[in-house]
């Protein structure tokens, strides 16, 4: 069957790119009816962070991806972490010597940084110009044991190398331009290009989907597998990740974090669906997908060569898109309002009683189609928690604009009108009436009424229509308002 896996090194957090590649990965094993294996790739001590595991780990169970196998999960090759498979790889590389596809190097740091100098000012593409491979088997095995330091190279055979890549297609290498690569370093660790070839194959994955700043290793890796005689997997090298001034996505552009898009209120199946589409498209216009939906339209061949562009107002769009879907049901609109509670009272303060998830609920079902993220909701319209305080630009503009003589006509006759209904909800019928009422009253542009009332309610102009604004907030409440400001 198909296996599929992926592979980080736990250099820090979660970023888009890994989510994708994980994505991807994860649509594709589940497509098939395959597994996606989890495979943590720290055999460079240099780089390890602690706590990276758990982080990643984290984030892709708050992004619905789940792993079949992997650290933590279990699965018949156990363990999933490298730096625990050490044994595996020294004798895969002693394996390498034997058949003469691999040699010890000796020489000192200080000798190839020359030789990498050297290298560069000749334009030889192949840095290490080797020396060792001179070196005669017992030459060799006398200074092993001399315990003279030494690594273990690959030895590049002439010729070309072609990588058949999913995406790209054939992709040929001149044998003569790739260096005789590191394998084992000096402190038994193995590189990144044997330990990743020995797991693929002792994993037996079939299929590996990465990122395409991992082509130019590709070549490298297809050798390997000649080398030890193993089939090779199939490859597919998915383009990378830009910010819109074309510049690569790093750390330092922000907002590459995973764990980022959730604290900003970013719902897991936008963030998902968002970065699907960066460089796969579906073959049809739908954008919309449920992680259902894309393990059915996933497809390599709908993968593009060309890097993709990262831009927020289209997660913005896609996250929008999510929030009307998740709005449809009441249970949707519950979760929603369990989701923003935090937010709400780390924003505006702790709420009272009557601020229930049903109410958030319903003010988030009376502003989906004016907010793109469920953090609007306090950051744009906080009055539905607090008493507006008339002191915003726009509120103390408007009192400027249409002076006190407006709200002094308006609000009298709307508490008097509103009073009347007692205990009953206050409805979007019963506010339209009187809006109508105190417009005849006074001959009034119904507009004029509709913002003194929005004004009052509100102090801001972002929002629903007014009955819709007065209804949800309920009757209670825009009487204490209306109150509030005549007072
Ligand atoms: N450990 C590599 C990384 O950090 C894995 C590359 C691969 O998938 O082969 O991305």
């Amino acid at each position: 069957g198909t296996r599929v896996r992926f592979a980080p090194s736990p250099t820090g957090f979660l970023h888009l790119g890994g989510l994708r590649t994980a994505l991807y990965n994860y649509l594709f094993a589940r497509q098939k009816g395959g597994a996606c294996l989890l495979r943590i790739e720290d055999t460079d001590q240099t780089r390890f962070v602690p706590g990276a595991t758990e982080s990643l780990i984290r984030a892709f169970e708050w992004a619905g991806i789940k792993f079949d196998e992997g650290p933590g999960i279990g699965g018949p090759h156990e363990p999933y972490q490298q730096s625990k498979r050490l044994e595996l790889y020294s004798k895969h590389a002693e394996e390498l010597i034997e058949k003469g596809h691999a040699y010890r190097c000796f020489c000192s740091s200080e000798r190839l940084s020359l030789v990498r100098l050297e290298a560069q000012k000749s334009g030889r593409a192949a840095a290490y110009d080797r020396r060792c491979t001179m070196l005669t088997k017992e030459d060799s095995d006398q200074k092993r044991a001399a315990g003279e330091p030494f690594v273990i190279r690959m030895k590049v055979p002439e010729g070309k190398t072609v990588v058949e890549d999913e995406v790209h297609g054939k992709v040929e290498f001149f044998n003569k331009e790739v260096d005789d690569s590191i394998l084992m370093k000096s402190d038994g660790f193995p590189t990144y290009h044997l330990a990743n070839v020995v797991d693929d194959h002792s994993m037996g994955i079939t299929h590996v989907i990465r990122g395409q700043e991992w082509l130019p290793s590709a070549p490298k890796h297809v050798m390997l597998y000649q080398m030890f005689g193993w089939d090779t997997p199939k490859f597919a090298h998915v383009p990378l990740l830009l910010n819109p001034d074309k510049s690569k996505l790093s750390k330092r552009s922000g907002d590459v974090n995973v764990e980022d898009y959730k604290d900003k209120g970013y719902f897991p199946e936008a963030v998902v669906n968002f970065v699907a589409l960066l460089g796969w498209h579906p073959g049809t216009t739908e954008e919309i997908f449920t992680m259902d939906e894309m393990t059915k339209a996933f497809s390599l061949k709908n993968i593009q060569q060309s890097n993709a562009v990262v831009l927020r107002d289209k997660l913005d769009w896609i996250n929008k898109m999510h929030l009307l879907r998740r709005a449809e049901t009441p249970e949707g609109l519950k979760q929603m309002a369990a989701m923003v509670r935090p937010k709400i009272e780390s924003d505006l303060g702790p709420l009272s009683k009557k601020h229930t998830d049903d109410y958030i609920a319903l003010v988030i079902d009376t502003l989906k189609e004016r907010i793109k993220n469920v953090h609007d909701v306090p950051t744009l319209c906080g009055y539905y928690f607090k008493t507006p305080t008339y002191t915003s630009e726009e509120s103390v503009a408007y009192r400027g604009k249409v002076g006190d003589e407006t709200l002094k006509k308006v609000l009298p006759s709307a508490l008097k009108l509103f009073t009347k209904g007692g205990d009953t909800p206050l409805d979007k019928e019963e506010t339209k009436a009187a809006l109508k009422t105190i417009a005849e009253t006074y001959k009034m542009k119904l507009p004029v009424v509709m913002n003194a009332l929005r004004y009052t309610v509100s102090g801001v102009k972002i929002g629903a229509g007014v009955p819709e604004t007065l209804s949800t907030l309920g009757r209670e409440c825009v009487i204490d308002r209306i109150k509030n400001v005549l007072s």
